[in-house]
């Protein structure tokens, strides 16, 4: 079955022959239904979480991912789309994103009523190694890289990162999820084929808390969002930033230039009206006033059509009109130094 997901992006869900789960994420309507035609497999047993006493950490302990392979030449490479007679972890002939279970996982899905135990020193009992380890493919071209990826295939990227976020989220015995990618032998990636990690704790890393806690705090304090702040700080100073997606403000202030020599006073009519409206409602009335449908400014903006269309219903909110009344009309009223109905 397709799933729809935001961003224009479809996903299939199949199984592998040992019962894991995998996920293709498509630009576009794909039913995708290639069986993996390797031999079943046995899945590893789980694992184990262990206290160090000394530090009051979960260490993970996962001796069964000792004899899994090394660094294999581009030909034998597991992360390739299958072909003919070569068949990879990826069972169909080409892919643009997959995510599947790690086939040596060092945190997999618990028995019943999994908890974690107290933490009492020496005589904290070990726990399964409750969690998830999944591999998400960013392309199947086994030479390529995050940084070489187009934009449309980052959204895949994104929507798929997202979507195993949420999901991961939902199961009762995980308490965080973690997206990264390890890159270089020297780190100890045993795999040169563009890929990244998910992976899924049944605990909180005791650097994950403080975190947590100096965020809330912060919070608390100031009533404000403490990454939001470090963000604002960053573009503020101009130091330290590597690159702004600044192309499509690029776009939009041509634009402006234009709709403005057309419509003078167009935004200033607008915001005296209704001072509340933020930049980008200007910009999404400015798209009415020209006749772009839903579809059109979904586009431009790069968001879904629904999300334009709830963007359309907070403005007419804010623009104290009645459900009957019609945005479109009343944007056309809106002339050079006043409002002409
Ligand atoms: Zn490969």
């Amino acid at each position: 079955m397709v799933q729809k997901l935001p961003g224009g992006i479809y996903r299939s869900d199949l199984k592998l022959a040992d019962g894991r789960d995998i996920s293709y994420y498509d630009s576009s309507e794909i039913n995708r239904s290639a069986a993996d035609k390797r031999n079943e497999e046995a899945q590893p047993g789980i694992g184990h979480l262990r206290l160090d006493p000394l530090v009051d950490e979960w260490v993970v302990i996962a001796s069964h991912r000792q004899h899994r392979v090394f660094l294999p030449p581009k030909e034998l490479c597991p992360l390739c789309a299958s072909t003919g007679e070569k068949l990879t972890e990826i069972p169909d002939k080409d892919y643009e994103v997959v995510v599947f279970g790690n086939r040596a996982p060092a945190l997999t899905t618990p028995k019943d009523n999994f908890k974690l135990a107290q933490i009492s020193a020496l005589t904290t009992p070990d726990v399964d190694a409750a969690g998830a380890c999944e591999v998400i493919c960013y392309t199947s071209d086994h030479s390529s890289s995050f940084a070489k990826l187009t934009e449309k295939q980052i959204r895949a990227v994104l929507e798929a990162w997202k979507d195993r976020d949420s999901a991961l989220s939902k199961l009762p015995f995980i308490e965080q999820v973690f997206i990264f990618e390890n890159r270089g032998e020297e780190v100890g990636v045993t795999l040169s084929h563009p890929h990244g990690q998910i992976y899924a704790y049944s605990f909180l890393p005791p650097k994950i808390e403080k975190m947590l806690q100096v965020a809330n705090d912060h919070l608390a304090k100031t009533g404000k969002v403490l990454l939001d702040e470090v963000i604002k700080r960053e573009i503020k100073d101009e130091k330290r930033i590597i690159a702004q997606n600044s192309d499509t403000n690029d776009e939009w202030g041509t634009f402006k230039v234009h709709f403005e020599s057309v419509h003078p006073q167009f935004f200033t009519t607008l915001s005296q009206l209704m001072p509340s409206l933020t930049p980008l409602e200007l910009r999404q009335c400015a798209y009415i006033k020209i006749n772009l449908s839903p579809k059109q400014v979904g586009n431009l903006l790069n968001i879904t059509p629904d999300s334009v269309k709830k963007a359309r219903m907070r403005i007419k909110k804010k623009l104290n009109l009645s459900p009957e009344d019609s945005l479109t009309k009343f944007i056309a009223t809106i002339q050079e130094g006043g409002i002409y109905s």
